[in-house]
């Protein structure tokens, strides 16, 4: 799930309630007031926090039989593959160009389908690239990759909550079609919906000659990218994210820099022994420049935030970033010693 928005929302609510396996949220958002009529699932109180740790807590609550895997960051091309591998069904509800272009490359280099839906007023559309049954891809229809900006997204044009919220349904019904082999799903074909005039349309497309037996030509210079930048990426440099310490002063002592990422009222109602350093988590996603080559523990109530977090840093190259698995929650510390400070 690429976009716990007001695409997500939906897609995420009924695959979760239909008793998904797992579940791979990626959102770098934070939920924003001016989301809350289209993304009805969240709360006024939850303003700030980010989207994918609040749609993880959603989905535990409907079902906590569902794995969910938060990650609170962006999608691109460097991180997609390594994000995605594993997954049986892509699904974007980013509702923005770049990744619909990236996803679509994807679909072709994983052969995985992706699902794509996009939004523009009263209006949207649904469509299936799945390389392997032979369908149409983004490039196909669009050769020329269309530039975010040059029409408007829900943010810059506005939009009545329901409109994503029914192509976000029928996206979800789209995704189970294709989980569990139903008929009818979308193939090559356009799903066109209007819901000022509540019609549906599902539109013949052509797969481009240029397209079969792989990506489209642009298609493969874009892989060609994300496959460098992976190649870039240290090797390993995702063992060990998750570490165990029965004492943080052990952590300290083996030099990691320890940091308290909860929100300032957590940590005040709950407080680490006093060489914890306090940096919330908005703080730590929003570029608090950290060097580079230091080793970092970040800890938080269940571990689930930290973990993310370490993500994000491991993404900007901070390589040496771990989180402590569990949290901090219920757990008593022996009183830091000097020797340590
Ligand atoms: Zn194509």
């Amino acid at each position: 799930m690429i976009g716990a928005g007001g695409l997500g929302v939906p897609v995420l609510q009924y695959l979760a309630g239909a008793g998904i396996g797992r579940l791979v949220v990626i959102d770098g958002d934070r939920l924003e007031a001016s989301n809350l009529h289209r993304q009805t699932w969240f709360a006024l109180a939850d303003c700030g926090q980010p989207k994918a740790q609040l749609a993880a807590e959603r989905i535990r609550a409907l079902n906590p039989e569902v794995r969910v895997e938060a990650h609170a960051l962006r999608l691109d091309a460097g991180n997609a593959a390594r994000l995605l591998a594993g997954c049986d069904l892509i699904i974007d509800c980013s509702d923005n160009f770049a990744t619909q272009f990236l996803l679509n490359d994807l679909a072709h280099e994983l052969s995985v389908p992706v699902l794509l839906a996009s939004v523009h007023q009263f209006e949207g559309q649904l469509q299936v690239v799945d390389p392997a049954r032979g369908s149409a891809c983004l490039r196909c229809l669009w050769p020329q990759a269309t530039r975010d900006g040059v029409v408007g997204n829900c943010t810059e044009a506005g939009v009545l909550g329901p409109v994503p919220g029914i192509l976000g349904s029928l996206q979800a019904l789209e995704a189970l079609k294709v989980l569990l082999d139903l008929p009818g799903r979308l193939g090559d074909e356009v799903l066109l919906v209007n819901l000022l005039e509540t019609g549906m349309t599902r539109v013949r497309a052509k797969r481009a000659k240029d397209c079969e037996g792989g990506p489209c030509g642009r298609a493969a210079m874009a892989l060609n990218d994300a496959r460098q930048a992976l190649e870039t990426m240290p090797h390993g440099s995702d063992g060990g994210l998750e570490l165990d310490f029965d004492d943080l002063a052990q952590a300290i002592a083996a030099g990691y820099v320890v940091i308290d990422i909860r929100a300032p009222d957590e940590s005040a109602a709950d407080p680490l022994p006093g060489f914890v350093r306090c940096i919330p988590m908005d703080e730590m996603l929003v570029g608090r420049n950290l060097p580079a080559e230091g080793r970092y523990l970040l800890v938080c109530s269940r571990g689930v935030r930290s973990r993310s977090t370490c993500e994000a840093l491991r993404e900007r190259g901070i390589h040496a970033a771990h989180s402590l698995r569990g949290g901090v929650q219920g757990r008593t510390w022996p009183a830091p010693r000097t020797t340590y400070l």
